[in-house]
């Protein structure tokens, strides 16, 4: 049975653990209890990608009072496998730079004890 503490404490090690039904093969992230596609409770830890695109973004320009002082950012919708998709914060990418299919790494900052999923654009050797 997987937790919100289970993905925060995966996130505070680097890492974002989602779930994998074992009937039907559906990956939930952040993990679920049960399958929302066939209803399975028979489900597995997976480690999903770190890479991925981006499918939307919005920028927040009146942001919630734990995030005051930091606007405008942008977060965005990331797919890290087909149909699996997540929101975090971008960072360093302009807002002129920031477009749908995008290539973004995950990566986790501290915001004080809490870790907080975030997205860098994927660097080109
Ligand atoms: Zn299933």
């Amino acid at each position: 049975m997987f937790t919100v503490k289970d993905y925060r404490d995966a996130l505070a090690e680097g890492y974002l653990l989602a779930s994998k039904c074992r009937r039907c093969g559906a990956v939930q992230l952040p993990p679920r209890p049960i399958c929302p596609r066939c209803g399975s409770g028979d489900l597995e830890s997976l480690k999903a990608p770190k890479r991925g695109r981006v499918a939307a973004y919005t920028v927040i320009h009146v942001p919630p009072s734990r995030f005051k002082g930091e606007e405008p950012y942008a977060v965005a919708i990331v797919e890290l496998l087909e149909g699996v998709r997540v929101s975090g914060r971008m960072l360093d990418v302009s807002e002129a730079d920031l477009r749908v299919g995008l290539e973004v790494e995950a990566d986790v900052i501290k915001l004080g004890e809490e870790p907080l999923l975030c997205f860098r654009p994927l660097k080109r050797p």
